[in-house]
This record gives structure tokens, C-alpha cells and sequence, in this order.
């Protein structure tokens, strides 16, 4: 079934891959080893994050649990290239972050989550060139496809392609909010408003003294009623405020599929659900990295507002405008995050932040699902190589720019 050049499908043959992905990304979150279900960039990402962490002084420790609401979790959309299919698989989880020091831990927090994986797998009955740049899952280096089913030329690690994909090439976590919290939170609040002006009230009949009994009475009434009134306007605005939270960027998402349309037309393989994973993408590697200028992916400085994220996620994008000269296409986006913060103050608060990242591609070749930044192939000599901190291909020197492939980030504000 197609819904605006979306393809849901059934994702049942992902469930199995999702639940180990949970768990072995749970069990990095927990110190363990990087999930081996992971895109290569996906590692780099999630190893950048915990340099940045453990900089701080700080360790990050996340548990997740699979939560009693998780029976049809598995909703299958998916995008494509000639190759792979990226199929997007989501589920309810519990889920327990806890990050501090030795000393003293500086944040703690339940929540029942959704966790979304991207999933990448071959599309049935393709088989992708030999010639296709890919890391080696046991090693990191730079190799090929072919060369990997030979052998890695560094570990010597031989592998079958069941063994290559299905890959998680990216992930996000949505927060739900707690029903019978809030609940709670609405009951305690409105006894504190009524008590608030009954109160008084009583404090006045005493004074007053005459016909205590029918005041006191008086007071609850009159006291409970302008309470509850009060307690009302004050959840009316909280919902205002609320409607505007929950709405993060939703009013532009018409204009977004439009200017994103502009791309398919150069690049029938794109998609915005690629576009928004590349988006996020980038942000993380730009604000978990300790000097994003290295990286071949960000031609920009972190701003100091984002130079304390410990965590992102994205919450929605907005595409403020897309401009294609000859084969380059500049975008304007504005990201909607949830972030966890570090302060000066040594204290870890979770933020609603707005961010605007301007992202640059040449559309000479169409989008490769599978492409890596850490194995891409030498336009001149063919060699592959890890691009993601070197401008030049080390065997024949020839300048080798990542936005001939990729998206790469112009700037970040
Ligand atoms: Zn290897
Ligand atoms: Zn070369």
C-alpha cells in the first residue's frame, strides 16, 4: 500500500532483528559492547556519544524493558533504493536512564517509550555489486562487499551475506506521557487550589465569630467553587501551552513534502523519511563530536547552544526551503529535538530545543541507502577508504568531497 510515496509493509520478517537490536543497544547503554546489528555510522555515532559522556565526567547507563502495551508493536513503513529497503519498525518499551558520576547521579528517569528502528535489509532477490563499499563488521576497515565474502583483507573475517543485513542504520525515541501521573498531578493541584481559598475563609468566620458553623460551611462552598474555577483556567492554559508543544513544527509539514518533492524530481530515490534519518544523523555526530570540524560530514562549528547535549531526539523536521543550482541542492531545515542537556550548573535537564541546520548534496548520483561514510570508493583509482575525517583519498591523493555522495551539514544554528 503506497501513501504519499510511502510503502507500508508488513514488518513482520524485522521483528525478530528489532528485539536484538533493543537488546544489544540496552546492553551498550549498560557499558556493554557496540550493537552488532548496527550501521558501521551508527557506531561511530553512538561511540561518539559516549566520548562526549564519559568528557564530562559522567556515564550514561539506559535500561529498557519491553512494556506490557508492546503486542502489535511492529508497524511496518519502508523507503527504498534499487538495492535495500530501510523499513521503519517501532515499539513500546519501558524504559530507565540513569547518568551521573561516582560521586552523585545527576539525572534519573522512567518513562514509557516508543522506540523506532530503522532497518536496512536487501530487497528480495537483489544482490548488490561486488564492487560496493562496506565496512568490515569485525574490524571497521574500509572494504568491499566482494572483498568481504573473500575475506577481509585486514582480519581476514569471511562473510555471508545473511551474516552483512539486515543493519540498523538509525534510531529514535518518543516519550508517551504518564496517564495515571497526570492523573494524580491534576487531583493534588486542585485539592491545593480549593484548600487555597477555603482556608482563608474558615481564618475569617473565626474572626468574624458570629454564626460560625453556617461561615465555616459558607467557606467550604464559596472556597471549593472559586478553588476548582481557579485550578480549571490555570489546566485551560496548560493546555494551550500544551496544544503548542505537541504541535512542534506540525503546521509546516505541508510545505516540507512539497519542497521535498523538488529533490525526487532530480532523484527518484529519495525520500523524506531518508532526508529526516540523514537530519538527525548529522546533528547527532555534529554536537556528540569534540571537534565537528574533523568530520568530513560538517563543514560547520557546533554553536554553543548545543555544545552541552549529552542526548537528541528528533521530535519533527521542517524544510524550510530547498534551492537546486546546476546538480547542488542547499536545504534550509529547522529540527523540533527533545535534548538532554548538561548545564554549567553540573544539573541534566531534558529540553524541547529548535534548531536550524542547513544541509548541502550534488544530486549527480541517485541516493545509496547503503552508503557509509566510513567506506566509500575512490572516484579515480576505485580504492575504498574511510572518509569520514579525510579530504583526500590516501592511495592516489585525488580530493574526494563527501557531498558527491551524501548529505553534509553547511550550518548548524
Ligand atoms: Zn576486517
Ligand atoms: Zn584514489
Amino acid at each position: 500500500m503506497d501513501i504519499l510515496g510511502m510503502n507500508i509493509t508488513d514488518a513482520s520478517a524485522q521483528k525478530e532483528p528489532y528485539k536484538r537490536f533493543v537488546e544489544q543497544l540496552s546492553g551498550w547503554y549498560g557499558g556493554g559492547e557496540l550493537p552488532e546489528l548496527a550501521s558501521q555510522d551508527l557506531r561511530f555515532a553512538l561511540e561518539l556519544q559516549r566520548q562526549k559522556i564519559n568528557s564530562l565526567g559522567l556515564d550514561m547507563q539506559c535500561t529498557m524493558k519491553r512494556s506490557g502495551a508492546d503486542k502489535n508493536n511492529a508497524v511496518g513503513i519502508s523507503y527504498s533504493d534499487r538495492v535495500f529497503n530501510n523499513c521503519i519498525v517501532s515499539g513500546n518499551l519501558n524504559m530507565t536512564r540513569s547518568i551521573g558520576s561516582k560521586q552523585y547521579q545527576a539525572y534519573k528517569d522512567t518513562n514509557e517509550i516508543g522506540l523506532t528502528a530503522v532497518i536496512q535489509d536487501l530487497k528480495g532477490g537483489t544482490q548488490p555489486d561486488k564492487s560496493m563499499p562496506l565496512c568490515c563488521p569485525h574490524c571497521g576497515a574500509a572494504s568491499t562487499l566482494g572483498e568481504l565474502e573473500d575475506g577481509c583483507e585486514y582480519c581476514g573475517t569471511k562473510f555471508v551475506m545473511s551474516e552483512l543485513y539486515p543493519k540498523v542504520s538509525n534510531f529514535f525515541i518518543t516519550r508517551h506521557e504518564d496517564r495515571t501521573e497526570r492523573y494524580n498531578k491534576n487531583k493534588r493541584e486542585a485539592a491545593i487550589f480549593m484548600a487555597a481559598c477555603i482556608i482563608p475563609l474558615i481564618i475569617m468566620s473565626f474572626i468574624l465569630g458570629d454564626d460560625l458553623a453556617m461561615r465555616i460551611a459558607g467557606a467550604f462552598v464559596a472556597g471549593g467553587i472559586v478553588g476548582f474555577i481557579l485550578f480549571c483556567m490555570k489546566k485551560l492554559f496548560e493546555t494551550f501551552a500544551l496544544i503548542g508543544k505537541t504541535a512542534r513544527g506540525g503546521s509546516g509539514t505541508v510545505t516540507t513534502l512539497y519542497r521535498l518533492n523538488k529533490i525526487k524530481k532530480h532523484d527518484p530515490e529519495f525520500s523524506g523519511e531518508y532526508f529526516r534519518d540523514k537530519a538527525i544523523a548529522l546533528f547527532r555526530m555534529a554536537v556528540y563530536s569534540s571537534d565537528p570540524t574533523q568530520l568530513a560530514c560538517c563543514k560547520c562549528e557546533c554553536p554553543e547552544k548545543a555544545a552541552d547535549i549529552i542526548e537528541a531526539d528528533i521530535y519533527n523536521l521542517n524544510v524550510n526551503s530547498c534551492e537546486i543550482n546546476g546538480d547542488v541542492c542547499e536545504v534550509q531545515t529547522t529540527l523540533f529535538l527533545d535534548c538532554l542537556h548538561f548545564n554549567k550548573k553540573g544539573k541534566i535537564v531534558l529540553k524541547c530545543d529548535k534548531f536550524r541546520m542547513s544541509m548541502r548534496k550534488r544530486l549527480k548520483k541517485p541516493t545509496e541507502l547503503g552508503f557509509s561514510m566510513q567506506a566509500v570508493s575512490c572516484h579515480s583509482c576505485g580504492a575504498s577508504f574511510d572518509a569520514h575525517n579525510v579530504k583526500e583519498c590516501p592511495y592516489c591523493r585525488t580530493p574526494y568531497e563527501l557531498e558527491d555522495d551524501d548529505w553534509v551539514m553547511t550550518a548548524l544554528y
